[in-house]
């Protein structure tokens, strides 16, 4: 032990002496910038030296694991091997017994007790993290060796990065539970993912709040696989505790048609953004792309919509002829597209009732999905995208923290 703590402490001392003596000499600002690098690059080298030998000493203390833990038989020892494991101070080299069980046929090296995968725990929270905030596993690898000190490249941090996404979706982190009485607040969307094998798909989202968190999910598969998980979801919430639950979305038939099933009693208003979307294309189609009149007129409408709801609109519409054939359709369309769902375009109620109108928080979390999987010259191979979107859902989330407490 004595051994252990003098030759790193020698290390140390001879290389602060050294440092000192260069601040000494430090005369600018170049000077002080070189020792602020060596500081840091230098100071790594040594924490991974310091944390390879504290390893080290550990797996020396190991006791003999002669006994198979799987078959209680005995195992060979095949020798000292060494073992490398990447560390969040660096790569760390290791020596250790290699144990052969003939009986199960399986080997393991003494190091795998303690760090049983390439990666610690602790890198691969900080490897992942780069992989999914950033625009791209290769601006991962760069900032892994730039801001962490570890080198690694692109394809190793997409593995790792993808293996986690597998764990997260086979074993998710409970999303916050609704507090009692409180709103419940569901949104979902969809956003295009282009694929290696079958070109641009929806990738479908779906996303709860409370005052008390969010959660959020993204999977590219079929509306009939995807709804089933946004009940799941409010059920894992706890949403029967909910005082309302309120889902705000597009009226897309596959999320009408869900959450009819999957929510039957979730108060359903049409997002009121989406709805001003439906006014400006009537508005471009009866006046023209990019005219002052279509711009003119959607927004009168899209006011007219907050104050009046989806209902007053359509009174003041219905009585509109067009002679032109192309127009009178799109003002129909517009007005069938009221009519349907006037009972979840009345805005005024819900804002005297205090119900949410827009789903802000589902779109921005689209932005990031889009920030994350469609970035320029992105294509994925479609086993990927779910994996990588589960990584996204937990750091747009606020949920990444509570995975990786009970992350193995
Ligand atoms: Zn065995």
């Amino acid at each position: 032990m004595d051994e252990l703590t003098n030759g790193i402490m020698a290390d140390f001392r001879a290389w602060v002496k050294d440092l000192l003596e260069e601040a000494e000499k430090i005369g600018n600002r170049a000077g002080a910038e070189a020792l602020e690098s060596r500081v840091r690059t230098e100071g790594q080298r040594l924490l991974g030296n310091l944390w390879e030998r504290l390893l080290q000493q550990t797996l020396d203390r190991q006791k003999e694991a002669r006994v198979c833990p799987r078959c209680g038989g005995r195992r060979r020892h095949k020798g000292v091997r060494p073992r490398g494991l990447i560390s969040s101070v660096g790569h760390v080299r290791l020596k250790g017994p290699y144990w052969y069980c003939p009986q199960c046929h399986a080997g393991e090296h003494a190091l795998d007790a303690l760090a049983p995968e390439s990666v610690s725990r602790l890198a691969r929270e900080l490897i992942c993290l780069m992989g999914t905030c950033l625009g791209g596993f290769a601006k991962g690898s760069k900032v892994c060796e730039k801001a962490l000190g570890i080198k690694l490249d692109e394809e190793t941090v997409r593995t790792l990065c993808l293996k986690e996404g597998h764990r997260v979706l086979e074993s998710p982190p409970i999303p916050p539970p609704v507090p009692q009485d409180a709103d419940l607040v569901g949104s979902c969307d969809g956003t295009m993912v282009n694929t290696l094998q079958d070109g641009w798909r929806e990738l479908k989202a779906y996303r709860f709040e409370h005052v008390g968190g969010r959660h959020a999910g993204a999977y590219l598969e079929s509306a009939e696989e995807f709804m089933p998980r946004v009940r799941k979801a409010a059920l894992a919430m706890k949403a029967s505790r909910a005082g309302r639950m309120i889902w705000v979305s597009d009226a897309a038939e596959w999320i009408d048609k869900g959450i009819s099933v999957q929510l039957p009693d979730a108060k359903r208003i049409v997002d009121i953004w989406h709805a001003r979307q439906h006014l400006h294309e009537a508005a471009r189609k009866i006046f023209g792309e990019g005219t002052a009149e279509a711009q003119r007129w959607g927004r009168r409408y899209s006011e007219e919509l907050r104050q009046d709801g989806g209902r007053g609109v359509w009174h003041s519409l219905r009585r509109v002829r067009y002679k032109d054939l192309a127009r009178q359709e799109a003002l129909e369309a517009l007005l069938g597209y009221l009519d349907r769902h006037a009972d979840r375009l009345d805005y005024p109620t819900y804002e005297r009732f205090g119900y949410p109108i827009s789903s802000g928080g589902m779109e921005s979390f689209c932005k990031q999905l889009g920030q994350r999987l469609k970035g320029p010259g992105m294509r994925w191979s479609i086993p990927n995208v779910n994996p990588m979107a589960a990584l996204v859902c937990l750091w747009t989330q606020d949920e990444w923290d509570n995975y990786w407490r009970k992350a193995g």
